[in-house]
């Protein structure tokens, strides 16, 4: 009784098509933006929020800055 030990197993390897690693794990990563209501200091605040919105301490506040320059992705390359 014989098994052939050729290539069989090598084909698993190559032949896997792309497992979803992390992509389809988390999508809260997609939009990040910073708070950038004015503080008492006169600057824009840099806490960040999940979305064009104000922080929690700015709610209902405007943002000092333009939205495009609210957004934030460089977190992962
Ligand atoms: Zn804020």
């Amino acid at each position: 009784m014989r098994v052939p030990l050729n290539n069989s197993s090598q084909q698993q390897l190559t032949s896997t098509p792309g497992t979803p690693a992390t992509s389809a794990s988390n999508t809260v990563e997609a939009d990040v933006y910073i708070c950038g209501a004015r503080t008492k200091k006169g600057t824009p605040c840099s806490r960040r929020v999940h979305g064009p919105v104000r922080c929690w301490q700015h709610k209902g506040m405007p943002a000092m800055l333009p939205q495009e320059k609210l957004l934030i992705k460089d977190l992962v390359p």
